[in-house]
């Protein structure tokens, strides 16, 4: 019991139960909530990518391809015990101008597989992938079955990003049988430490809701001024902050697909354009 007066004294179990989370229930107590953070766009710039690498906790770090610092990046966030993830960019709606190793519709199949795996040996330690941009290339489904069909191959699990709201790549993946995940929140959506914070609790809240949250962000000073006051106060509020692949499951059918969009209050048309060159 004591354990849990103090958790209920940090300043981040105050906000949550401001919001109406109820953390100190024995119930609460019984098993921690898990919530895991991809920290993707790295590679461009070495100073951002070095905090993020550097972070004193498990975040999960996605790494764009053929970038100048991405490599290093990698093996750095790696040797800091950082799970490490392909930013694999693809074709966007906005037609914005694609970075290097970009997969897009207009490709063969032979080309796509090529292309991919290039990128996958332009970063070391990689253990899954998740979209760069990608919201026009998400929609379509034959590239999305190449894409899996690699990864199987690869062993590697897939996160989308949902950059669309009419991605198809989690449905895809998982008919593959495929370990992945698609993202609960976006953290800097707004570069605004006001906005970061709320999703940050935002994420928590639904960790507590549904047993575990995945979140995406960028490597900003904002967003990582965040993260260092928000995970002090994890531990003693009851969640756990883990790496993604902590957060694989069997695949899943399509019943349960469906109640777990329930429970995670997903909606389908939330959209996020992924920034670049950070
Ligand atoms: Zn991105």
């Amino acid at each position: 019991m004591s354990a849990l007066i103090s958790a209920c004294r940090s300043p981040l179990s105050a906000l949550l139960l401001a919001v109406g989370v109820a953390l100190c229930s024995p119930l609460a107590a019984a098993q921690n909530a898990r919530i895991a953070i991809i920290i993707d766009d790295i590679g461009y710039r070495l100073n951002t990518g070095l905090r993020a690498a550097r972070f004193p906790g498990p975040l999960t770090l996605s790494i764009l391809p053929h970038t100048p610092n991405g490599y290093r990046l990698a093996q750095i966030a790696h040797s800091e015990g950082k799970e490490i993830m392909l930013h694999a960019p693809m074709s966007s709606m906005r037609d914005l101008p694609l970075d290097a190793g970009a997969l897009t519709e207009q490709m063969s199949e032979t080309a796509f597989a090529a292309t991919l795996a290039q990128n996958l040996s332009a970063v070391p330690h990689v253990s899954g992938v998740n979209n760069h941009m990608g919201s026009r290339l998400t929609q379509q489904r034959e590239p999305m079955n190449w894409l899996m069909a690699a990864l199987k191959q690869h062993r590697l699990y897939f996160v989308d990003s949902r950059t669309s709201a009419d991605s198809l790549a989690f449905e895809v993946a998982r008919s593959h049988h495929l370990p992945s995940l698609r993202r609960d929140v976006f953290l800097d959506h707004q570069r605004e430490e006001a906005h970061i914070s709320a999703q940050f609790l935002r994420l928590i809240s639904l960790a507590k809701a549904n047993g575990h949250a995945l979140a995406i962000g960028h490597p900003y000073p904002e967003t990582l001024d965040v993260l260092y006051r928000g995970l002090a106060d994890l531990e003693a509020s009851g969640i756990d902050l883990v790496p993604v692949s902590a957060l694989l499951k069997p695949a899943a059918s399509p019943s349960f697909i469906e109640a777990d969009d329930k429970a995670s209050g997903y909606k389908k048309q939330e959209t996020y354009i992924c920034p670049v060159r950070i």
